[in-house]
């Protein structure tokens, strides 16, 4: 059955990808992103799919954007908080805005998300809420105290939320992947990345498909018993529970 999915930073990368998964699973899908306006035209004439301009770092933002979602399609059952960005550095050179920025758009903006749509998701009996969070919030990462810390508290607020609405038919799951083929990565160092490929088994980086296709499987509405659920997507990199 086709229901109405927002997908956070929607528009480009591995979000762009899971719009075209939801999709092909025959839901309304409806992408978020920041400030790319070229990036989110071309997304919607190449896949059809609206996209909707909000910073999922600011409460009122989403709160409003989220709304118009609502009374354009209908109430949202599936949201896949994606949206995330980096600003790398040790921490002895990582000024506060820097900190802030990150925490904010990648762990904030699920709280801003979540607290609008799971009123609507516990009333109606059916939510899928998916975060994605990555490996190096499992295992930390060098020069990315900000971005370990988001990551590893959307781990922490996927669990604590799965308990809270886990008797009202919703289900939250994380995804945590390893280093997937997007612009994100392509901003890393050539010889950076190189290293990195040598250190992930199956050696190569995931593509936006491989993570896709997990948020399509949490979002499947026979899977009611997965929840607070963390799913490693990383190439053998690293073997976490
Ligand atoms: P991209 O940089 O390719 O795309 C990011 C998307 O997020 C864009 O649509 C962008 O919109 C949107 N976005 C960024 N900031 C905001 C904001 N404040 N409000 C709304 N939308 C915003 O990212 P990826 O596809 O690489 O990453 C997607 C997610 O996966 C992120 O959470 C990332 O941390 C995580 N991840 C990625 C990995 C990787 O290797 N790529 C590995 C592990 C996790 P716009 O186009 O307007 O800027």
């Amino acid at each position: 059955m086709g229901r109405v999915a927002v997908v956070t930073g929607g528009t480009r990368g591995i979000g762009e990808a899971i719009c075209l998964e939801m999709k092909a699973m025959g839901h309304q899908v409806i992408a978020n992103y920041g400030g790319n306006d070229d990036a989110a035209k071309a997304f919607t004439e190449k896949t059809g799919i609206p996209a909707v301009k909000f910073d999922v770092a600011d409460y009122d933002a989403v709160e409003n954007g989220l709304t118009q979602i609502e009374s354009d399609f209908g109430a949202i059952e599936i949201i896949v908080n994606n949206a995330g960005i980096t600003r790398d550095g040790v921490l002895a050179k990582m000024n506060c805005d820097n900190w802030n920025a990150v925490l904010e758009t990648n762990l904030k903006s699920c709280y801003n998300t979540c607290h609008k749509v799971v009123p609507g998701m516990r009333e109606r009996g059916f939510g899928r809420i998916i975060n994605i969070s990555s490996v190096n919030g499992q295992q930390g990462q060098y020069g990315q105290v900000n971005y370990t810390a988001a990551k590893a508290g959307v781990l922490g607020f996927t669990k604590a939320l799965a308990l809270e609405t886990a008797k009202y038919g919703i289900t939250v799951n994380a995804i945590a992947p390893g280093y997937v083929d997007t612009e994100m990565v392509r901003a890393v160092p050539p010889e950076v990345l190189e290293k990195i490929i040598q250190k992930i088994p199956v050696g190569r980086l995931g593509n936006t498909g491989d993570i896709a296709r997990a948020a399509g499987f949490l979002a499947d509405e026979r899977n009611s018993f997965i929840t607070g659920s963390t799913l490693s997507i990383n190439g053998g990199q690293f073997m976490a529970n």
